[in-house]
């Protein structure tokens, strides 16, 4: 239904330009409905092309109110759509009566069509403004339950609504660019795009961040009760289709369950994963400082008005150029105890010591050789046993974490060891170790948050300004 509602054109040739709705009559093969009340769908100019004066002298605009104001003759009604902002007057001698009241009663978020000539004009925002000379009220909107400087807590119980800002709507382009950029990068060097449960039995990154879900229909008889687990990652199953295809990556929600309450942490969030058969960690990290930067470029050409809009300096991510700083973890340690921190070996970094870390730089920076503890899928380094063969990168500014990755252990011999080592039992890892068993090799692979990289590249201040609907610890609603 909504198929046949949408207005939308297709982007195809402009010549062979159809609407969605056309197309969908006619593959299905149905007599077209008609819709009285819906307005017919070509003709219209984007805002954006308005405000680049490319348009003609008379425009068709459709959007929702911003913001508006009018006296006795004239309504200042200022309009968007999801391609920018423009300010519409609206006089009364030069407009139909019933257009005149629309336009000055019409609340803010009230669906609009109008029509006029574009004017530039230095006082309107963005320099231009259209002198309407038809304006009709689509939908007239309720009052808007969000006005000016509200909290952060009821932007967030009125997401749903929240989602029309105007920084909402940068933030979830520039997601939208970087989640293409991920998905070119790894296509072009000819990566394979797999996708792996989210209900799982097995945890690589730890109990305590594991949810329970109850999955347990025919158990139930018995009495016994049956928990799958929600991913925290893809890495065991990626193990395993490497085989097979042998470069692979992934585009998931993964889900922990949070006890840190930090700017970036989410209960469920996107993850970029990735696993390369032959190829080391050092090699590993070269592709990723590649795609960092080409997540960049992307932004930058496709986002610089999204950008704007969100106050960010551009030129802070122009200057990122790869490679990026290298420390080993232990230096680190030195570095953040000069800082004032009291830390030692094994000791993880938090929120607060990769803050202080990153503070002050420009770029990201890579830890590597973190210390055997820290995972037993990691691989010890065989020149320096005490630490593993894996890499973090920590955005600049402050953001810190937003991949974590490394060589895996390959051998089923050392791999045996190591879980016992953690104090875990093999048994559990029973296929995971099977896949060990058959023509091992030495691989790599990391973990990119991605909605951390976009909260960095938007200069947010908290994960939760990039992602449409958040969750957390707190609030899966709305
Ligand atoms: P942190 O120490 O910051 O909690 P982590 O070390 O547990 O992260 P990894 O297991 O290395 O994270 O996961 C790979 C990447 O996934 C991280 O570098 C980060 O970018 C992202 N990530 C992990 N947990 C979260 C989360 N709760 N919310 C958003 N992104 C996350
Ligand atoms: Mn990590």
């Amino acid at each position: 239904m909504g198929w046949a509602h949408s207005p939308t054109v297709y982007k195809i040739k402009p010549s062979q330009q159809v609407s969605i709705g056309k197309l969908f009559d006619r593959a299905s093969n149905r007599v077209n409905m008609e819709y009285p009340e819906f307005p017919d769908d070509a003709g219209y100019t984007s805002i954006r092309d308005v405000l680049s004066g490319k348009s003609g002298k008379s425009v068709k605009i459709r959007g929702w109110i911003y913001r508006t104001r009018s006296s006795g003759k004239l309504a200042f009604v200022v309009v968007r759509d999801s391609t920018g902002v423009i300010q519409c007057t609206v006089s009364r001698d030069k407009v139909a009566e019933s257009d005149f009241d629309g336009a000055s009663k019409a609340l803010i978020e009230s669906s609009v069509i109008l029509e006029g000539e574009p004017v530039k004009d230095d006082r309107a925002p963005g320099g231009w403004e259209i002198r309407a000379s038809k304006f009709e009220v689509f939908h007239f909107a309720e009052t808007f339950p969000i006005t000016k400087d509200q909290s952060d807590e009821h932007l967030l119980n009125n997401r749903h609504l929240w989602l029309r800002s105007r920084n909402m709507v940068s933030a979830l382009k520039i997601r939208s660019t970087v989640f293409k950029a991920f998905r070119d990068y790894w296509t072009n060097l000819d990566f394979t795009e797999i996708q792996s449960p989210s209900f799982t039995t097995s945890a690589c990154e730890g109990g305590s961040t594991l949810f329970n879900v109850s999955y347990d229909d025919e158990n139930e008889k018995s009495g016994q009760k049956f928990y799958a687990h929600l991913s925290q990652s893809w890495q065991l199953y990626a193990e395993a289709t490497m085989f097979g295809l042998e470069n692979i990556f992934t585009l998931a929600p993964s889900f922990r369950a949070e006890k840190s309450r930090t700017r970036r942490h989410l209960t469920e969030f996107w993850h970029g994963e990735v696993e390369s058969a032959w190829l080391h960690n050092h090699q590993m990290m070269e592709l990723e400082e590649g795609m960092i930067v080409h997540i960049l470029e992307e932004v930058l050409s496709s986002n610089r008005a999204e950008l704007e809009v969100l106050g960010r300096d551009a030129s802070i991510l122009e200057n990122i150029k790869a490679p990026f700083d290298k420390m080993k973890y232990e230096d680190v340690l030195g570095k953040l105890n000069s800082m004032g921190f009291d830390l030692g070996w094994g000791d993880d970094f938090g929120y607060k010591e990769e803050k202080a870390l990153t503070q002050e730089l420009k770029s990201p920076l890579y830890i590597t050789n973190f210390p055997r503890e820290k995972g037993f899928y990691h691989r010890p380094d065989p020149n320096d046993p005490k630490s593993l063969v894996c890499h973090d990168l920590l955005a600049p500014e402050g953001y810190g974490e937003i991949i974590g990755g490394g060589e895996r252990v390959w051998s089923p011999d050392e791999l045996i060891e190591r879980i016992k080592e953690e104090g875990l039992e093999p048994e559990s890892y029973g296929w995971y170790l099977d896949i060990r068993k058959f023509g091992s090799v030495p691989h790599s692979g990391f973990g990119l948050g991605i909605d951390r990289v976009v909260s960095w590249i938007c200069g947010s201040e908290h994960i939760k300004h990039v992602i449409p609907f958040p969750r957390t610890m707190r609030r899966t609603t709305p």
